[in-house]
């Protein structure tokens, strides 16, 4: 459980406390960071490495903070972000320039004209100082809001009474991930973020595949809500998925000129080009935004058992990924390369055939039009719906064959 029962519960039958201001004072050897709230909260602050970073988790919080806040960093703090993590927490994560140390945090009551105020005093160590602070922490892990949900679906099911048993779901399972979430926004243009046109665009294709009754799908998120990307692929894994297809818009920086289509990627050692690798680079860093603690990331156990499964695995991604390609070039503009490789972590379950397509570049005028027009996003799921019916027609044909 990440937060305390207390720490989520206070924010319930009332209206969240509201963050009104933020500012940062000191130099690069302290560092103060100051939240304005219109009432006191509880919170834990703790640092996490490789790369550093401060995350202070605490309940929902309405942020009301000018645009822009935090892009700008000072001393110690090279910039922050903050959002929902999960339904009643809130996170602020900081980047830092280097390692350093919480030397205080605390809130402060109103008191002489002042709002309650969150304040977080960050203080210069060194490395060795840094990791060794980080051992003698022992802070209760962030689980996903999945995860708790999950766990608290089990304590009810063997608290109920025994229901006559349902017959079995035997349909294929398909996932739909739509990238990003919460903190983590994704690339942002001209106001639109990453994280909710792609969650708009997953919605629209579940509602899709759901109506023709054959598949049961299952969304990684269905709100603004932060997903790890482990998560992610242990949703695909539990649900014994048939299907994993994560969602994502792109975007490039300006000075790297001007790319515009849809490209569908699939999972590889080595990155197809440079592009695919920057963008997998990019996707990758989700867990990073979102403060999730990298070095305490499972070690991949029985690599070369995974490494069996995902030959056949990466066979059916592919095949996956040329029946979409099929379907989308009749209906969506692609990338010139609409077919690359990469090495995504959000693709990696070893037994789910696994696909990350890039709808457009939201810094692309032309594909950005595309993306929040209600029409083009009728015919972008059309066409990714009729791949999916392609890809399991054939995938059953083949299993009936073999019998
Ligand atoms: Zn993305």
């Amino acid at each position: 459980m990440c937060f305390d029962a207390t720490l989520v519960g206070a924010a319930e039958g009332q209206s969240d406390p509201i963050a009104a201001d933020a500012r940062l004072a000191g130099d690069s050897r302290q560092t103060r960071f100051v939240l304005d709230l219109d009432k006191t909260i509880q919170f834990r602050a703790f640092a996490l490495a490789d790369p550093y970073r401060v995350v202070v988790d605490m309940p929902q919080v309405s942020f009301q903070l000018a645009a822009g806040t935090g892009t700008a960093g000072r001393g110690l703090i090279k910039a922050f972000r903050y959002g929902l993590v999960m339904p009643g927490g809130s996170r602020i994560v900081f980047d830092l320039t280097g390692p350093a140390r919480i030397a205080n945090s605390y809130v402060l009551d109103a008191a002489n004209g002042q709002p309650p105020r969150l304040v977080l005093e960050l203080e210069e160590v060194d490395r060795t100082t840094f990791v060794q602070s980080l051992a003698a922490e022992s802070r209760p892990e962030l689980k996903p809001a999945i995860a708790d949900a999950a766990d608290i679906a089990v304590a009810a099911e063997a608290a109920a009474p025994p229901k006559p048993a349902a017959p079995p779901d035997l349909r294929p399972v398909v996932v739909i991930d739509p990238g990003h979430g919460g903190i983590d926004n994704g690339t942002q243009s001209s106001g639109e973020s990453e994280k909710n046109l792609v969650l708009g665009f997953g919605l629209a294709l579940r509602d899709r595949i759901e109506k023709s009754g054959k598949y049961r799908v299952v969304m990684t998120r269905n709100d603004d809500t932060f997903i790890p990307l482990a998560d992610r692929v242990r949703i695909a894994r539990n649900q014994s998925a048939a299907l994993f297809v994560s969602i994502h818009a792109d975007a490039l920086p300006r000075r790297e000129g001007d790319a515009q289509g849809a490209t569908i990627y699939t999972l590889s050692d080595r990155a197809s080009d440079a592009e695919a690798e920057r963008l997998a680079e990019a996707e990758n860093k989700a867990d990073a935004i979102g403060g999730v603690n990298l070095t305490e990331e499972p070690t991949e156990v029985a690599d070369i058992l995974i490494d069996l499964a995902q030959r056949e695995t990466r066979t059916f991604s592919n095949r996956f990924a040329r029946l979409l390609m099929g379907e989308m070039k009749s209906t969506v503009r692609m990338h010139k390369h609409p077919l690359k490789s990469a090495g995504f972590k959000v693709l990696k379950a070893p037994d789910v055939p696994s696909v990350l397509i890039e709808l457009g570049y939201v810094s692309n005028k032309g594909d950005l039009e595309h993306l929040v027009s209600e029409n083009w996003r009728s015919r972008t799921v059309g066409s990714i719906a009729q791949a999916i019916d392609a890809f399991f027609a054939k995938r059953l044909a083949t299993a009936g064959s073999a019998n």
